[in-house]
């Protein structure tokens, strides 16, 4: 079916910047997105390309997609996601090796052999762990604030490979294909008295780590920065615009929304898809309010959550209270949220600087 005649279909809820594959890798193909859509000469982003629907990363072998419009996003746990597109491969976060405290992810640091570019949101473990690793393996050019490249500088990484950014403008970024854009951000700084309360729950109720337990724990801790600067001057988020105009923003952590932000996105006006960090907050009183704070801002068509995982005797934070905060007040805005790996396959010709996309806001 055409464009025009899948949004008569969807009626109401129409997010034209997309196509999204259903549920077919893990239902064996029963259920199809009714926002499905094809591109204006009638070929199918999804279709029965593999690459909407396998569950291996292209980084680790896994296939292109076939079409140069189609972009491809895979959640792989915390703030970490693979992005496909025009045969570039983009890793925001690097997190993959941590621990067996954690649920698998289905691959290991040292399977992803192949990418283009690794953004890094902020230093802390849980998102640069394996960058030094994976950039080193890959060749990418590794991109992060002060706080963060200064980390890298201790592991074993070209530095020829490393960009460092402030995120106070004037630093677009070109490559193939794509534009950077990193603003500065804030890092989440969740109540106390809040977390305090919960993180005595849990210990009180999880059996202690063993000894190769907390020794694997501070193994990989090494490979992260906890320098306090890291919430003021160390945590970026990032612009993406493909060539075709499609816009993504990422955003890692669930802090304060910033004047640079605010800023870049008074130029821009919107995103078509926000990967966003859902905060550490615990109470949805308190994630709901920033969730909210972050759809005002960026104004995603598409909202995927990240840092929502945990380790197996801690708490996911939960996102369909967020989702449901959010289409109260924005019915048209899509959330998506997929487990470890599942393609979600976007056709980006369609989206927001060319007007196509059928949502407002
Ligand atoms: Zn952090």
């Amino acid at each position: 079916m055409n464009l025009f005649w899948n949004r008569l279909v969807c009626g109401g809820v129409i997010v034209g910047v997309i196509s999204i594959l259903g549920c077919s890798s893990t239902s064996g193909g029963s259920f199809i997105d009714p926002r499905i859509s094809e591109l204006a000469d009638g070929r199918n982003v999804n279709g029965n390309d593999p690459a909407c629907t396998s569950r291996q990363l292209v980084s680790t072998g896994g296939a292109f997609p076939r079409d140069a419009q189609t972009l491809v996003v895979r959640w792989t746990g915390y703030a970490n996601f693979e992005l496909v597109y025009n045969g570039q491969i983009i890793l925001l976060d690097a997190y993959f090796d941590r621990g067996e405290m954690y649920p698998s992810l289905g691959f290991t640091a040292a399977d992803v052999r192949r990418a283009d570019v690794i953004l890094l949101g902020h230093g802390h473990v849980d998102h640069m762990s394996d960058a030094a690793s994976v950039g080193a393996r890959t060749g990418a050019v590794v991109v992060g604030a002060p706080v963060t490249t200064g980390k890298l500088a201790t592991q074993s990484l070209d530095v020829k490979q490393v960009r460092t950014v402030t995120g106070r403008g004037g630093e677009l970024l070109q490559f193939k294909g794509f534009t950077v854009d990193p603003i500065l951000g804030r890092h989440g700084e969740p109540p106390h008295d809040v977390v305090d309360a919960f993180e005595h729950a849990l210990k009180s109720t999880t059996p202690p780590l063993t000894p190769a337990q907390a020794k694997e724990r501070d193994e990989i801790r090494a490979r992260g920065t906890s320098d306090k600067r890291v919430v003021s001057e160390g945590t970026i988020a990032y612009l993406i615009t493909l060539d075709n105009g499609f816009r993504i923003l990422f955003r890692d952590s669930g802090g304060a929304i910033t004047d640079y932000e605010k800023a870049a996105m008074a130029r821009v006006g919107r995103v078509d898809l926000g990967l966003i960090a859902v905060s550490a907050a615990f109470l949805n009183t308190l994630t709901v309010q920033r969730s909210l704070e972050q759809m005002r801002t960026y104004r995603p068509d598409v909202f995927m959550p990240a840092h929502h995982d945990g380790p197996f005797n801690n708490l996911w934070r939960p996102t369909e209270p967020l989702f449901q905060a959010m289409k109260e007040e924005n019915p048209k805005m899509v959330t998506v949220s997929r487990v470890y790996r599942e393609p979600v396959c976007f056709n980006t010709e369609n989206n927001i600087q060319r007007s196509i996309s059928g949502a407002s806001h």
